[in-house]
């Protein structure tokens, strides 16, 4: 069964498996949620994507909540282009 956690944009999570930047580093930022998530290395800023059955079995923990609440904002390709309109 999958897990119903509510995950948020910019929550901080720790994965099971370290990224391959840094043995020690499990954290990543949620860009994106949805049938894909989108998460950014917090060591070295790399952005990956995984399906949410897969995200949900890699999670380890929520680290930390995000600083706003709920942003609106729908990062679309590596933070490049963010839409100001
Ligand atoms: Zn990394």
């Amino acid at each position: 069964m999958e897990q119903k956690t509510d995950y948020k944009i910019g929550q901080i999570v720790e994965l099971r498996k370290p990224h391959t930047c840094d043995n020690k580093n499990q954290r990543w930022e949620i860009l994106r949620k949805g049938a894909d998530f989108k998460l950014k290395c917090s060591n070295c800023g790399e952005v990956i994507v995984m399906p949410r059955g897969r995200f949900n079995k890699k999670i380890a923990k929520i680290v930390a909540d995000p600083p706003k609440p709920e942003t609106k904002i729908d990062i679309d390709e590596d933070l490049a282009k963010i839409d100001l309109r």
